[in-house]
């Protein structure tokens, strides 16, 4: 069993697939060549991290290019053996002068059918704000994301440097037309900023995930806080040990929110980045992070509660993992 809920689109560009794209339309090989630009080889700190995230960039801003990431990324999570894979990617880094925010999140949501179509994988896709972005183009963003509420979108979350945009004031309004459209809540908080990012994550946009929240395992008020208002912790060990934001998996922050009682659930991040498989993260969390397989299990169970999913899709998870333990 495994639901992967923290994925990025931009992290699932297969090195293959970014050559091809690029000689379709004439864009440079990075210098050293595509793996060396899109794979990380050992662990360093945020900024190499997304420099090698933000390498496949260039191959992304392309409609037909965008199905075809998008496919392969499910084609990816079915080889490697997951039950759902919710996809979720910043659409407004790829749009062009030809090729508006509504053509890049269709193009994704194309792609995502295409691949759960040929491969019978359900997913989900989430669409990133970015903090980076100015208000016009979150707003513009998030209303893209609501018209395709139950046509492929399921869900809103916001991404980006948490240091140099710290404020979530700008979100509330395109969180608020998310959570009319009915789409699922999420946001990356309390990665780079303390604790009380996620806090007011939940509190001000309303987001019933949070994505990372590894500070929030320094301070036990506000994870206590998390515990009683049911917020889940997305957890991408391995990207974290990568980012520099946790020294291993045995001294992850996963460990203090499971022994909180939170809620928690797996992702890989950026797969191809890391080069890891869901089934890899829980093979090592595991066999070397030391989590029981108990935990394991209440994992799987809350994973099928609090993703994005169609209710029909959710009853079916439910079915298999029973029939699977
Ligand atoms: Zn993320």
């Amino acid at each position: 069993m495994g639901l992967n809920l923290h994925c990025h689109l931009e992290g699932c560009v297969r090195i293959a697939t970014a050559a091809d794209i690029a000689r379709e339309h004439g864009i440079a090989e990075p210098a050293g060549g595509w793996e060396a630009a899109l794979r990380m080889r050992t662990p360093a700190d945020l900024t190499v991290f997304l420099a090698h995230v933000a390498a496949a960039y260039p191959v992304m801003g392309f409609a037909d290019a965008l199905r075809r990431i998008a496919r392969e990324s499910v084609e990816d999570g079915a080889a490697a053996g997951e039950d759902f894979l919710e996809i979720r990617f910043g659409p407004a880094t790829h749009r062009r002068p030809d090729l508006p925010v509504e053509a890049v999140i269709g193009a994704v949501r194309d792609g995502l059918a295409d691949g759960s179509r040929a491969t019978g994988l359900p997913t989900g896709l989430v669409v990133c704000l970015l903090r980076h972005s100015d208000r016009e183009t979150n707003l513009a963003v998030a209303r893209a994301a609501a018209a395709l509420a139950g046509d492929g979108v399921t869900g809103l979350d916001v991404a980006g440097d948490e240091l140099r945009w710290p404020s979530n004031e700008a979100y509330v309004e395109p969180y608020r037309i998310a959570a009319a459209a009915g789409l699922g809540l999420t946001a990356h908080a309390a990665e780079a900023s303390g604790a009380g990012a996620a806090r007011e994550a939940a509190e001000w946009l309303g987001a019933t995930r949070i994505g990372h929240g590894t500070h929030v395992a320094d301070d036990p008020t506000i994870l206590a806080w998390a515990v009683d208002h049911g917020l889940t912790f997305e957890v991408c060990a391995t990207s974290n040990i990568y980012t520099g934001a946790a020294p291993s998996l045995r001294e992850h922050p996963v460990h203090a929110f499971l022994a909180a009682g939170a809620s928690v659930v797996l992702g890989n991040d950026n797969p191809i980045t890391i080069d890891r498989t869901l089934a890899d993260e829980e093979r090592d969390l595991v066999g070397q992070g030391g989590l029981a397989s108990d935990d394991l299990g209440a994992i799987h169970r809350g994973s099928i509660e609090v993703a994005f999913m169609d209710e029909s899709v959710r009853a079916r998870l439910r079915e298999r993992l029973a029939a699977s333990t």
